[in-house]
C-alpha cells in the first residue's frame, strides 16, 4: 500500500534521518579529464527513489523550499520521486522553471544548504534529483511547450538568449505574443552554450530548449549584436516591447602590469576557445587556447574553477588557482572547488599577482606574486585582503587566465537614449517589474543586478514578462521598488 505524504512524514523518520546518502554516479577523474563531456552522470530510477526516500518532509516553512531562490515546492517534489513518480516531480521543478534540466545541472544547491539533513548524514541532492526527473521529463516529451491558437498580434523583441531571454521568450509566448530573440554570438544560448562548460551543461541540453522554443514559433536571429547593428530604437519601431537580458559578459581588470603578454587569457575567452567547439564560433575565436605545463588562473569564483578545470582538459601538467582572501571568503559553489581539487588543481589562498614577466618574445614566463593578509570586512561584508610589504615572490609559469568578476556590456546604455545605468553599465531597473526608464524597454538578470545565479535571472525575468504582458494588455506597470535595491 502506498501512504500518503502526510502519514509518509512520520513513518520511520529516526531510521530516515540516519539513512546515508546515495551517491550519484560520477565519471573517473582518469577518464573525464581526457575531454570536455559531462562529468555527473547522475541517479538511475532506484538510486533517485532511495535519494529522495531520505527526506524527512519537514513541517512548513522548510528550510529547503526557504532557501531556493525559485521557492520551488521541494518536499512535494522528493516525495513523489520516492513514490516514483517522476514526471509528477518534474511538473514542480517547471512550474517555477523553464530550464529545470539545466538548473539540476548548475544551480550551486542553496536548497540543499538549508536542508535539515546537512548537518546529520548529509544533504538530499536535490539537485542532482532535478536533473534526473527533468531528463525523464524530456525524454517523456513533457517539456514541450504548448501556445494558445490564437495570437494578441502583439510582437516583442528578446536581447539576448541566455536564461533571462529564454524565460521572458517562453512566457511570452505561451501568451499568444509573438517573439524573436536577438543573439550576438553564432548560435542561441547566451552563457549556458559560451560560458558554461560543457563537463558542466552538455550543450545539446541548450539546444534542445532552444528547439522546443522554436517548435513553439519563437524566432531567433543571430551573428546580430543589438547596440551595433540595430539600436533599441529601431527595435522598438518594428516591436511592441523589448526586453533586455544581454547578462554580465564583460570582464573585470585587474590593471596588473603585464596582462598584454601572449598567453595571459581573460576568462571569457579562453572558457569559449577551450570549450564551445568551433562550428558554434565565429571564425576569429576558433583557435583553441595555448596552455603550457604551468597555468595559473587568478581570481576565486566559479568562473575561475571553470578555467582550471579546462586547462587541465587541454593538457596542462600543473594548474593553480591565485585568490587573495581565504577559503571562507571564496565566492564560488564548494562542492565545484571539491571536484576541481579531485582533478589535481591546486589552489593557492591569500596571494595575488602584482606584475606579469615576459620573455624577449613578449610571452609571459613568469608572475610577481606578493602575499596578503586580511583586515577588516569591506562593503561586502568580507574580510578586506591587504598586502604583506616585502613579501613578492616570482612564480613560474607558461599561460595565465584572468577570472576576476563580470559586468555588463555598458553598449546598451551607451546607444539607447534614456535608458539608464550606473554603475559598471548596469541597467537601472526595477527588480520587482523590470520597467527601465525607457517606456516599452524592460530588463532583468545579470545585467540588472550583476553576475549571479541562472535561477535568480530566471526569477526577474519571470516578473519582466508578466510586466511586459500587462504592458501589452495596455495596463499600467508602475515601479514598486527603489532601482536595483
Ligand atoms: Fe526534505 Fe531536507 Fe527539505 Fe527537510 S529540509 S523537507 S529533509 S529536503
Amino acid at each position: 500500500m502506498t501512504l500518503g505524504i502526510t502519514a509518509f512524514r512520520e513513518v520511520n523518520r529516526r531510521e530516515r534521518a540516519n539513512e546515508a546518502p546515495v551517491e550519484y554516479y560520477k565519471r573517473a577523474v582518469e577518464d573525464r579529464i581526457l575531454d570536455f563531456e559531462e562529468v555527473i552522470l547522475g541517479f538511475d530510477e532506484e538510486m533517485a527513489m532511495a535519494e529522495a526516500a531520505r527526506c524527512l518532509q519537514c513541517p512548513d516553512p522548510q528550510p529547503c523550499t526557504l532557501n531556493c531562490p525559485a521557492g520551488n515546492d521541494l518536499p512535494a517534489a522528493l516525495w513523489h520521486i520516492s513514490q516514483g513518480e517522476f514526471l509528477e516531480a518534474a511538473k514542480i521543478f517547471s512550474q517555477t522553471s523553464p530550464l529545470p534540466e539545466v538548473c539540476g545541472r548548475v544551480c550551486p544547491n542553496l536548497c540543499q544548504e538549508g536542508c535539515a539533513l546537512s548537518a546529520r548524514n548529509g544533504a538530499i541532492s536535490i539537485g542532482k534529483l532535478e536533473e534526473f526527473v527533468a531528463d525523464e521529463a524530456r525524454m517523456a516529451g513533457l517539456l514541450k511547450i504548448s501556445v494558445p491558437e490564437k495570437k494578441t498580434g502583439k510582437h516583442v523583441a528578446v536581447v539576448g538568449s541566455g536564461p533571462a531571454g529564454i524565460t521572458v521568450a517562453e512566457d511570452l509566448i505561451k501568451k499568444g505574443h509573438q517573439v524573436t530573440v536577438y543573439e550576438a554570438w553564432p548560435v542561441p544560448g547566451g552563457v549556458l552554450v559560451y560560458g558554461i562548460p560543457s563537463f558542466k551543461l552538455d550543450k545539446q541540453v541548450v539546444m534542445l530548449k532552444i528547439q522546443d522554443l522554436e517548435e513553439a514559433g519563437v524566432k531567433f536571429v543571430t551573428n546580430t549584436r543589438i547596440g551595433e547593428q540595430i539600436t533599441v530604437d529601431e527595435l522598438l519601431e518594428q516591436y511592441d516591447a523589448v526586453f533586455l537580458g544581454t547578462g554580465a559578459g564583460v570582464e573585470a581588470n585587474m590593471s596588473v602590469p603585464g596582462e598584454e603578454l601572449n598567453y595571459v587569457y581573460s576568462s571569457t575567452d579562453f572558457l569559449i576557445r577551450a570549450n564551445v567547439p568551433t562550428d558554434m564560433l565565429p571564425a576569429f575565436r576558433r583557435e583553441k587556447p595555448w596552455v603550457g605545463q604551468r597555468v595559473a588562473v587568478i581570481g576565486g569564483g566559479d568562473t575561475a574553477v571553470d578555467c582550471a578545470r579546462s586547462a587541465i582538459r587541454l593538457g596542462a601538467e600543473e594548474v593553480t588557482i591565485i585568490y587573495r582572501r581565504t577559503e571562507a571568503e571564496m565566492p564560488g559553489n564548494k562542492s565545484e572547488r571539491d571536484i576541481c581539487l579531485e582533478e589535481g588543481v591546486k589552489i593557492e589562498y591569500l596571494q595575488a599577482p602584482v606584475e606579469y614577466i615576459g620573455d624577449e618574445d613578449g610571452r609571459v614566463k613568469a608572475m610577481k606574486v606578493i602575499c596578503m593578509e586580511l583586515g577588516e570586512p569591506d562593503r561586502s561584508g568580507r574580510r578586506r585582503p591587504l598586502p604583506i610589504e616585502g613579501s613578492e615572490f616570482i612564480q613560474e609559469v607558461d599561460t595565465v587566465v584572468l577570472a576576476v568578476g563580470y559586468w555588463p556590456d555598458p553598449l546598451m546604455g551607451d546607444t539607447t537614449p534614456n535608458l539608464a545605468t550606473h554603475k559598471w553599465g548596469l541597467i537601472l531597473a526595477d527588480e520587482e517589474v523590470g520597467a527601465t526608464s525607457r517606456e516599452g524597454v524592460f530588463a532583468a538578470g545579470d545585467n540588472v543586478h550583476g553576475p549571479d545565479l541562472v535561477i535568480t535571472a530566471i526569477a526577474g525575468a519571470h516578473k519582466a514578462a508578466d510586466s511586459i504582458h500587462a504592458y501589452l494588455n495596455k495596463q499600467p506597470v508602475q515601479w514598486v521598488s527603489a532601482p536595483n535595491d
